[in-house]
């Protein structure tokens, strides 16, 4: 046992775990150790989860006005946005992405806590009209406590789709960030309570799935679990929240298409499929991992993306030229390198890539180039299962309605994009694409307004936008009369 850099957070006291356990979370490029981090045990969950319950109860932060609720918020937007370099750097340590894109992710997630402090205030009650002697209002309640659990792949983002929306809406929450990436979501509740919010609504737990995690999700005290990882991941928390019948937003898994129609101008549909297939070393739900092109411009398309995929410069993350960080961890490198091998012997064929680089420079680190796989079919595992790394299929299509098949042909439904300069032919394709997210001429865009969410095995209800603020409140109708006591139902003979 050696001692934690980073503590448990329960009850705004930051804290080692009951039995004393830790872990350690490694640079993936460098190897070296960026936190050793506490385990929370069931017994220390259930301290953050009563901790959160009692700060719900005692009205500490549900009980404060939706205004003032936002001005802690936007105190904290400010307090981030000071620190976006520092905390970027950070990020790049803990899980390899080059600090160039950590960077300018970061630099938007102020704008979530402005956003949810704003809705908070104007988004509740509706008064529908039941006469002049009544007053008919929704209002919009929060539910509890939530248990937040989130994945490693944008530490600092996905912790904060969840916590803006959890927090102006006046819940508590238990905040298991994962094991891979938990330092820069920690410090973000740190940050909060410095900005003034009270101590005990946002508690933090660290450990990994299989007990911390667990614990959380199965906890009869909460009143939401919102998580975002793999699909099995996302359907063993819905089973252990269901034991409780707590209600669960679970973002998952992705296969995106990315559909590059022949009357768009080629070379720029190449760099949107390139940023689409390999931001993010192609560590991110929404990665373009299947490239579907009109067969008419697919031998043109498909010669500048691979070359132009080759060309990606791997390296350092600290380093600002490298476009392509190492992967996360040896078992994410080992799947990619899996999974291509598998397609091979499958039938289909390797592009550019599909080998783990012989560059010495390159063997520090669990890199693995960016790899385009063609001479796909639609009974290959690569067409079907998420692999979570650079890798991504190309295949033809022959007219519109064979790119909608073969881009609905996945268990998945998140994302995906269409690039096309027909504006009918826009509207006509996205209407039809069974996703949550659709992108034109675009892809991985967010904003905190715009709703995110997967359709089919993708996941449950929705992150940002007024859909998030619904999933973290309860509505409560109130109808008031005005002229107590109201009709005398049993005194009268008169028709009712
Ligand atoms: P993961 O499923 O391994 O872990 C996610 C979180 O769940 C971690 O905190 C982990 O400790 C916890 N966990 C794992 N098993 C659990 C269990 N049985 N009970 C309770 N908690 C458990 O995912 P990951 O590797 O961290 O992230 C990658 C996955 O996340 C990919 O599949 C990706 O597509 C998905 N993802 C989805 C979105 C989206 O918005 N839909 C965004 C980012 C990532």
């Amino acid at each position: 046992m050696s001692t934690p850099d980073l503590l448990l957070r329960i009850d705004g006291v930051e804290r080692p775990g009951a039995d004393g356990e830790t872990f350690a979370v490694t640079d993936p490029f460098s190897g070296e150790e960026v936190a050793r981090v506490a385990v929370a045990t069931p017994a220390d969950v259930d301290d953050a989860v009563t901790a959160a319950r009692r700060a719900f109860d005692d009205r500490r932060w549900r009980g404060v006005p939706a205004r003032e609720r936002a001005r802690v918020l936007n105190r904290a937007a400010g307090l981030l946005a000071d620190r976006i370099d520092e905390l970027a750097a950070l990020e790049t340590r803990q899980i390899g992405r080059p600090l160039r894109e950590m960077r300018a992710q970061l630099r938007r997630l102020p704008e979530w806590l402005e956003y949810f402090g704003a809705v908070a205030q104007t988004a509740e009650g509706t008064v529908p009209d039941f006469g002049a002697d009544h007053l008919n209002v929704v209002r919009r309640v929060p539910l509890g406590v939530a248990g937040l659990i989130t994945p490693w792949n944008h530490p600092l983002l996905i912790t904060m789709k969840k916590l803006s929306v959890a927090l102006a809406a006046g819940n508590s929450v238990v905040l298991k960030p994962s094991e891979l990436g938990p330092v820069v979501p920690a410090l973000l509740v740190g940050l909060l309570e410095d900005a003034g919010l009270p101590a005990g609504v946002a508690n933090v737990v660290h450990g990994f799935g299989a007990v911390t995690g667990r614990a959380l999700s199965e906890h009869p005290g909460l009143a939401k679990v919102d998580v975002t990882g793999g699909t099995e991941t996302g359907r063993a928390i819905a089973a252990h929240a269901g034991r409780s019948l707590i209600p669960v937003t679970a973002e998952l898994g992705g296969k995106a298409p990315v559909v590059v129609f022949d009357d768009v101008d080629l070379d720029a549909a190449v760099g949107g499929a390139l940023f689409a297939s390999f931001v993010a070393t192609g560590q991110t739900c929404v990665q373009g991992a299947r490239v579907l092109v009109a067969a008419s411009a697919y031998e043109r398309f498909v010669e500048a993306f691979v070359a132009r995929a080759g060309a990606l410069r791997l390296g350092d993350p600290k380093d600002s030229a490298t476009q392509i960080g190492p992967l996360v961890s040896e078992a994410q490198r080992a799947k990619a390198v899996e999974a291509v091998e598998r397609a091979v012997e499958q039938g289909a064929t390797v592009l550019t890539g599909g080998a783990t680089p012989d560059d010495p420079a390159l063997q520090r680190g669990w890199f693995y180039p960016p790899t385009v796989v063609g001479d796909i079919s639609s009974s290959m595992d690569l067409w079907r299962e998420e692999v979570f790394g650079p890798v991504a299929v190309v295949r033809p299509f022959v007219d519109e309605d064979d790119a909608v098949r073969l881009a609905n042909d996945a268990q998945f439904g998140l994302a995906a994009s269409v690039w096309t300069n027909d504006l009918g032919r826009a509207l006509r394709v996205t209407e039809r694409l069974d996703v949550g997210i659709v992108w034109v001429n675009d892809h991985h865009r967010i904003d905190p307004a715009s709703p995110w969410g997967g359709f089919k095995d993708s996941g449950i209800g929705s992150e940002n936008g007024l859909e998030a603020y619904r999933g973290y409140t309860k509505a409560q109708s109130v109808i008031m009369n005005s002229r107590p006591p109201g009709t005398d139902w049993f005194a009268t003979s008169e028709d009712l």
